[in-house]
Parts: C-alpha cells; sequence; structure tokens
C-alpha cells in the first residue's frame, strides 16, 4: 500500500518508470500515449535531451541561489527570452513555481500597484463562472469551479465575485446574434463593477481559454476587447490567466495574441517549463513595474524556490526548443488534423455534445441527450469511464466533472504535445473513439 496521500485514496494510480516523445511507460513496461500532456503540461513531449543537459548543467553549476542576494543567468535569460521583445507592452517577468503561485503573486501585483499609485480602495477581483484559477486559497477564492470551491467555502476571502463566462454551447440563447450575447455579457460586467462599486475593482481575471472546469471553451470574437472596454472605463486592470492555454497551446504563444487584446498581468506556467521542471511566471505591464519602482521599490511578495536556477534553465531550454524546432506551426497544423479527426469519429455521436478547442487544446463535452444537451447525471462520473476506458486503451485524456451549478457536463481534454506528428493524432483519435464507445 502507497505512504503517499494520492488524489484516489482508493485505488492507487499507476505507476509510471518513464517517458519518451507522446508516450510514457509503466512498470510493466505498457506504453500510454500521453495525449493530454497530463493536463496540457508535456508541451515538448517527455525525455528530450536538450533539456536534460541543461538541467544537469545547471545543477552542477549552480542548484539554488536565494533571490535576496542573487539573481542567476538562466532566470535572466528566460526573462529576456519572454518580455525582451515587450508583448503586448508586457516588460518583466516574476518566476514561481506553479500556476496557483503565478495567480496568487498576480492578484498581489494588482494590489500592490494601486496602493503606489494612491487608489487603496481597490481591493476586489471580478472572476468569472467556470473558471479555475488554482487551488491555494487566494487563486481557489478567485476561480469559479464550484465543485473545488465548495468545501473551503467558508474559509476563501470575500473580495472575489463571479460574472458569467463566454460559453456560447451552454449560455448563449437560441436565436440570439454573438454580437448581443458578447454585449449582454459586457453589460453583466459593467453591472457588477456598479453593484461593487467601480472604484474599489482592482481587476477582471479569466482565462482566454478556459481550461479544466468547463474544457477547452473559446470566447466569441469581439468578447475580450468588449471585457477590456469595461475595465479601461472604470481603471481597473486585466487579468489573463495562460496557465493552462498559454505558451503555444493555442497555436500563438499566447492566446490573447487572438484575441485582440494584451492583459495588464498574464499567467503562465503549464507549457512554460514543460513538465520538466515546477515553474510558472507572471508578466506585467512596464507602467505596473514602474509605479512599484518609484513608490515602495519592492515587490512586497516572495518565496524562497522563486527564479530557482534549475527550474529556469529546464524552460529556458524548453522555449528554445519551442522556437528551434517551429513547433507552433506543428500546434496549428496538428490542431487542423485534430479537429477534423474529432470532428469525423464524433460529430455525430450520440452523447458527444460538443467538440471544442483551438491549436492542440480540444475537448469533448458528453451529453446523455444531444437535443436538449442535457447532460449525464453526474453520480455515473461519465468523464472517469471515459478516462479509465481511455487508460485500458493505452490513451491519456483528461477528464473533469460537470459542474456542480449543472451549467456544464463531463467532459475531457485532448492536449497532445506540440511534437505530436499526424500518425500520433490519428491514433489518439482512433482509440479515444473506441474508450468512448465502451464507456458510454
Ligand atoms: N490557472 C489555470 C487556468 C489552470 O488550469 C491551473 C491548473 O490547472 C492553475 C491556474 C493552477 O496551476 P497549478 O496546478 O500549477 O497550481
Amino acid at each position: 500500500m502507497s505512504r503517499i496521500l494520492h488524489r484516489s485514496l482508493r485505488k492507487d494510480p499507476m505507476l509510471a518508470v518513464s517517458g519518451k516523445g507522446l508516450l510514457v511507460r509503466g512498470a510493466d513496461g505498457q506504453p500510454v500515449i500521453d495525449a493530454s500532456g497530463g493536463a496540457a503540461v508535456a508541451c515538448i513531449g517527455h525525455g528530450d535531451e536538450r533539456v536534460v543537459q541543461a538541467i544537469s548543467e545547471q545543477a552542477r553549476q549552480l542548484a539554488y541561489a536565494h533571490t535576496v542576494f542573487f539573481t542567476c543567468v538562466a532566470a535572466e535569460e528566460l526573462a529576456d527570452l519572454l518580455v525582451g521583445d515587450q508583448p503586448g507592452g508586457l516588460s518583466h517577468a516574476y518566476f514561481v513555481s506553479s500556476g496557483s503561485e503565478a495567480m496568487e503573486a498576480a492578484l498581489k501585483l494588482a494590489r500592490q500597484y494601486f496602493l503606489e499609485i494612491g487608489q487603496p480602495e481597490r481591493y476586489r477581483f471580478i472572476a468569472r463562472r467556470q473558471s479555475y484559477h488554482g487551488n491555494t486559497l487566494g487563486a481557489l477564492g478567485l476561480g469559479g469551479n464550484m465543485a473545488r470551491r465548495e468545501p473551503y467555502e467558508p474559509i476563501l476571502a470575500g473580495c472575489f465575485s463571479h460574472v458569467s463566462p463566454c460559453f456560447a454551447y451552454r449560455e448563449q440563447e437560441e436565436g440570439e446574434r454573438d454580437s448581443d450575447y458578447v454585449q449582454r455579457l459586457a453589460d453583466e460586467l459593467e453591472a457588477e463593477f456598479q453593484r461593487l462599486g467601480p472604484n474599489t475593482v482592482a481587476a477582471f481575471v479569466a482565462e482566454p481559454i478556459v481550461g479544466a472546469t468547463a474544457g477547452c471553451v473559446t470566447a466569441l470574437p469581439g468578447y475580450f476587447p468588449a471585457m477590456r472596454a469595461v475595465c479601461d472605463r472604470h481603471g481597473a486592470l486585466l487579468i489573463l490567466d495562460e496557465v493552462m492555454c498559454g505558451m503555444g497551446r493555442s497555436g500563438t504563444l499566447h492566446a490573447w495574441e487572438q484575441e485582440g487584446v494584451s492583459p495588464d498581468i498574464q499567467t503562465i506556467a503549464k507549457g512554460l517549463g514543460g513538465g520538466y521542471q515546477p515553474i510558472g511566471a507572471i508578466l506585467a505591464q512596464a507602467r505596473i513595474v514602474q509605479a512599484l519602482t518609484e513608490g515602495s521599490g519592492a515587490f512586497k511578495h516572495g518565496h524562497t524556490y522563486q527564479a530557482h536556477p534549475v527550474a529556469c534553465a529546464a524552460a529556458l531550454a524548453v522555449q528554445r526548443i519551442i522556437r528551434e524546432d517551429g513547433l507552433l506551426a506543428n500546434v496549428r497544423a496538428m490542431g487542423e488534423r485534430l479537429e477534423a479527426g474529432l470532428q469525423e469519429r464524433f460529430g455525430n455521436h450520440a452523447h458527444v455534445g460538443d467538440i471544442r478547442g483551438r491549436g492542440l487544446f480540444w475537448a469533448l463535452e458528453f451529453v446523455e441527450e444531444r437535443a436538449s444537451r442535457r447532460s449525464f447525471d453526474p453520480a455515473r462520473k461519465v468523464h472517469e469511464a471515459v478516462k479509465d476506458a481511455a487508460m485500458a486503451a493505452g490513451v491519456m485524456i483528461y477528464p473533469m466533472g460537470g459542474t456542480l451549478d449543472g451549467r456544464t457536463g463531463d467532459h475531457v481534454i485532448i492536449a497532445p504535445p506540440y511534437t505530436a506528428q499526424p500518425t500520433e493524432i490519428d491514433r489518439i483519435v482512433d482509440r479515444l473513439g473506441a474508450a468512448v464507445d465502451q464507456a458510454l
């Protein structure tokens, strides 16, 4: 019996012993195709020698340097690579060890920014229902994943509130034009600003493509500019959480590049280090950093392992590989192939209500009845059944149950590494098809 407090305390997970390319092998030598990058993490596949070498060289040379005393070459070069050309005006990076830590840092940077510019009354954050921003208490309080929030509700902070997401399949009314739906959502955000007191809101926070909670939900064209306009009208920041959908997963390095806005603060994590090391980051606009520089002269936040040299060296190698191997072009090409394959295999499936996503980031939402879009009874845990059948068929896809408010059903995410080849994409669709047929 394992001594680890595993996610499931009733059933130990498979023992993974090695990984190469898209394959993860268990102790029995059986290969599983990693068709979800874990949870959209393994962006360049497993076992890339270039990253292994970067990690070992960094560990040999300098394994750790506390940021009160030192910076290190790997962190400096990684920051230069990410924000040296100031994408969308983002000029500085702050490195942490996970997506949740990145979200916490983003909230605190936004709060401190308003203190520095003499607006101490701004401390509220508006996020969206059916969102996920992490599991630490600040990030959990911010997020709209009701299942994850529910047990901890009494100990979550009261400065967070939620508006509707842009979720056409579930929430656009019949006959409602796209532009009217976007306007309805902008009006709802405006009303929430008014309800809270516009000058008390520090930021609106959203995932450009909603990840695990609702399953690869892209926004309608014009949605993000409309949300940005509401924030600008009231002097609040726009924080975009690209922990899951960022760093190339959507086909561009940042998902916001396809949305007609750029964030004031952005979080990134999973695709940053590709799973080779735990690392996340926030990227921030020059004017925000300048306010802190000219004000108290410090970001009043910190972690022992921030900007860890080995983690930064791994992420630097991963980011160079994405650029040097032209992987974004492959994400777009393989994304089209994956979309076509999913449409062909599941387009008429009685229990697949929606196929949605972008780049190499796709989800299937399962329904009991297609016409009415009625979800399965959550007690059936259909997503788990599909995951188990898929693992038995040798393919890993990421499962997620329906939301507690009943506004979205069970779904699975397909997010293979950016290195995936056509035969691998086809095999993923084939095996997933067999697993879905067996489970439902
Ligand atoms: N934000 C988003 C959009 C995520 O998908 C996640 C994790 O799935 C997080 C934040 C939290 O990241 P982590 O699990 O690394 O703490």
